[in-house]
């Protein structure tokens, strides 16, 4: 699932790219997936995108007439940055064709993206989980973060994960944060004390900051196509059975409702 990093590398990729470029032509061949109807993605030929912003797992891409693409991938959800005649990906959603022959092309493997076409700025609250979206991540300062957590009991991980809370962070992040900390996942927010909830303010600044380099450099690199490179910096997520990096144990896995967490006992004692 593209989390702050990958959503990150992405807008940074296609900003420059798209900078310039009419829309040509447009297509949803699923189109569900464009909530606001798949007949209103015609309405972008003819127009151009200007900056491309990411609030939470969502970006944005501004249309040149006021009107604001919204899009979140959710789980499975890609970009594709190609020429138009390179070949089609496994359930292709959307196709924006653009004046210089080069194609955005959006796939999704369990089709559960969404995209929405915003009539401005002001109307981009009234999309669905926009409405009750918390403050983004990386806007978030450490004070206000520690004011917000004490009053949350629920397991730590249930909480960094919870858009409605503060909003960017999926299943990866909150692995990798957690570790960082030292806090282990499951963790109740009533048993953190005040010096716990900052160790993972600032683990959170430093796993994004880092990763936002490190994925932003591979995607500048690699382009968009090479997926499983962006996680290859990831320490305990998906490393289920290997060694902790900090302290040789093995890293544990559990699976509930389809998602990994993962932690080191040793550095992350459920119990302290
Ligand atoms: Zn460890």
């Amino acid at each position: 699932m593209p989390e702050i990093p990958d959503l990150e590398a992405i807008r940074h990729y296609l900003m420059p790219r798209l900078g310039g470029l009419t829309v040509a032509r447009a297509a949803a061949p699923i189109p569900w997936l464009v909530r606001t109807g798949a007949a209103d993605l015609q309405t972008l030929v003819g127009h151009q995108f200007g900056e491309v912003h990411r609030l939470g797992k969502f970006l944005l891409f501004f249309v040149d007439d006021g009107r604001i693409l919204v899009v979140n991938p959710m789980l499975t959800g890609r970009f594709h940055w190609v020429e138009q005649d390179a070949k089609q990906p496994a359930m292709l959603g959307v196709v924006l064709g653009f004046d210089d022959g080069h194609e955005l092309r959006y796939s999704d493997q369990r089709r559960m993206g969404r995209w929405y076409l915003a009539p401005d700025a002001a109307s981009i609250g009234t999309v669905p989980q926009m409405e009750k979206l918390g403050p983004d991540v990386m806007g978030l300062e450490e004070e206000p973060f520690v004011a917000m957590m004490r009053s949350r009991r629920g397991q730590v991980k249930n909480t960094l994960t919870n858009q409605e809370v503060m909003a960017g962070i999926g299943n990866a992040y909150s692995d990798e944060i957690l570790w960082e900390a030292g806090i282990h996942p499951h963790r109740k927010g009533s048993t953190l004390e005040e010096a716990d909830w900052r160790r993972v303010f600032r683990a959170m600044r430093s796993v994004l900051e880092d990763a936002i380099r490190v994925v932003d450099e591979t995607v500048q690199a690699e382009g968009l196509g090479r997926k499983e490179e962006w996680r290859q910096h990831l320490r305990v997520h998906r490393r289920a059975g290997g060694p902790c990096p900090r302290c040789g144990g093995e890293v544990r896995g559990q699976t509930r409702g389809g998602s990994e967490t993962n932690y080191c006992v040793t550095c992350q004692p459920l119990f302290t």
